[in-house]
């Protein structure tokens, strides 16, 4: 079984940093071909960096067929390429607003669009969706990211009804607060208090995300599909 899944073809949405770079390391360390996407600046070494904004349909069809002309037909794709524009409700402007959906849900649904073509073709695929706690629990201060995040179990659980029955997963993980420069932004406060109410009692790194994102995409997942997974530290438990 572990040997059907090595050299499967990988696309990771900005694999360059963060939790998509920890993502992409560990579907190397399984023998798969990883491609990332990447904005600008460098692409880690040892991957095949294709260039892409989530926000262009265009230029995620171009950094597809870059990674299946080297890789072949994609048959995992993670969209995890995210970002936040926080403030509070009053202050939030419609472009905070969209910007957000566009980059997160919409950018997610232009993904998983190009990637679902050849998966359909090749008769399975991984779909995986990196949501976040806030998506179920709210936060103060992320109404865009937090509807950003909570459609993409809508996306999930919808394309596990269309496609479920063609060898095709898509689930969601969905993180609590886990160490990069995303959460490094957060004010020092800010930090204290979520701190204190994660039973964990800290936050996670990068590779303890990539390794439930492995294994969601694995053949021993075969059976997962719509799934919410949490990987929280206990935050979010019961949502
Ligand atoms: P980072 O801010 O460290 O990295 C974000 C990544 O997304 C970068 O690679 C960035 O590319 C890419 N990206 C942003 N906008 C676009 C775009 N328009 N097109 C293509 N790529 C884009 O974030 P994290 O690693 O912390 O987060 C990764 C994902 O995990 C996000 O979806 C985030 O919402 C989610 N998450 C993170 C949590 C955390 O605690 N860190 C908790 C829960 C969820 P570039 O380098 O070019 O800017």
């Amino acid at each position: 079984m572990q040997n059907e899944q090595q050299g499967r073809s990988v696309l990771v949405t900005g694999g360059n940093r963060g939790i998509g770079l920890a993502i992409a390391r560990a579907f190397q360390a399984n023998g798969d071909k990883v491609a990332i996407t990447y904005r600008s600046g460098e692409v880690p070494e040892g991957f095949l960096g294709v260039k892409a904004d989530v926000t262009d349909a265009a230029s995620v069809d171009a950094a597809f067929s870059e990674a299946e002309a080297a890789h072949g037909p994609v048959e995992v794709v993670v969209a995890n390429a995210g970002i936040t524009r926080d403030t509070l409700l009053l202050r939030m402007s419609e472009e905070d607003f969209t910007e957000v959906i566009d980059t997160n849900l919409t950018g997610a649904f232009r993904v998983i669009k190009r990637a679902s073509k050849g998966m359909i073709r090749l008769k399975r695929g991984r779909v995986v969706l990196i949501s976040s706690v806030v998506g179920l629990y709210g936060s103060p201060g992320q109404i865009n990211y937090a509807a950003s995040k909570a459609g993409l179990v809508g996306i999930a659980r919808s394309l596990t009804r269309e496609l479920g029955s063609r060898g095709i997963t898509a689930n969601v993980v969905a993180p609590g607060f886990i160490n990069t420069d995303m959460t490094a932004a957060l004010p020092e406060e800010t930090q204290k208090n979520y701190l204190g109410s994660i039973p964990a009692g800290r936050f996670a790194e990068p590779e303890e995300v990539a390794n439930v994102v492995r294994w969601v995409a694995s053949d021993e997942a075969a059976y997962i599909s719509g799934a919410v997974i949490p990987v929280d530290g206990g935050l979010g438990m019961g949502h």
